[in-house]
């Protein structure tokens, strides 16, 4: 993926660097670093997670990918025509996005997996410059509030008039389209918030979209 993408040794959140040092002491066979965007800057859908997980993508290098997140999150854009290929959950396992391209509002992992207001408002400036690069998008899918957030601002949109809720759609930019899902999170599917029929449902309103957009 082209676009601004934060360094490999990118020391902008204090506390995430020093998190993934302290990672990189430990593992160093890791990925350890900023994880970049996956997929091409003309497709027409923007998916955007939260941050990567600290044995997924973190470990791996590649959005998604390594965490049960993601064996939902690739099995569902394949079925959707969104990949091709097999996931599995390696950088090097041949599958290829679709039309789509797969971020994190925050590209470092995060303790505990929460990064601080602070964290996502710093990293937005790579969202930004991933949205920018990328003419043809009509349709983002925020996974979860925070992405979401993330998304609205980078937009500039007020967040008062895009409120988050599963399986919304908001016009935010013409031509862009903003869905919101909840995270598809082991944690989330787990308890039912999620289940898998409602993840297919957002993305059929999304297939939907793009065929029916001007741009297809
Ligand atoms: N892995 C990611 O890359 N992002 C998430 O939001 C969750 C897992």
């Amino acid at each position: 993926m082209t676009g601004r993408e934060p360094e490999h040794d990118c020391a902008l959140c204090p506390r995430l660097k020093s998190f993934r040092d302290d990672w990189r002491a430990k593992e160093p066979a890791w990925h350890n670093a900023p994880v970049p965007t996956f997929g091409r800057p003309d497709a027409r859908l923007l998916i955007v997670g939260l941050a990567p997980g600290l044995r997924g993508a973190n470990r791996t290098g590649r959005p998604f990918t390594g965490d049960y997140a993601g064996e939902l999150l690739y099995r569902t854009m394949t079925d959707f025509g969104f990949a091709r290929g097999t996931y599995q959950a390696r950088p090097d396992d041949g599958l290829a996005l679709v039309d789509a391209a797969v971020t994190n509002a925050v590209r470092c992992v995060p303790p505990e997996n929460k990064p601080t207001p602070a964290e996502i408002r710093t990293c937005r400036q790579f969202l930004t410059a991933t949205i920018a690069t990328m003419p043809k998008l009509v349709a983002i899918l925020a996974l979860g509030r925070i992405a979401h957030d993330s998304v609205a601002a980078t937009l500039g949109v007020r967040r008062s008039t895009v409120p988050f809720g599963h399986g919304t759609v908001h016009e935010a930019t013409a031509p862009i389209a903003l869905f919101d899902s909840y995270h598809c999170s082991r944690y989330n599917t787990n308890t039912g918030r999620l289940t898998e029929a409602m993840f297919r449902d957002v993305f059929a309103g999304i297939r939907h979209r793009l065929e029916t957009s001007h741009s297809a």
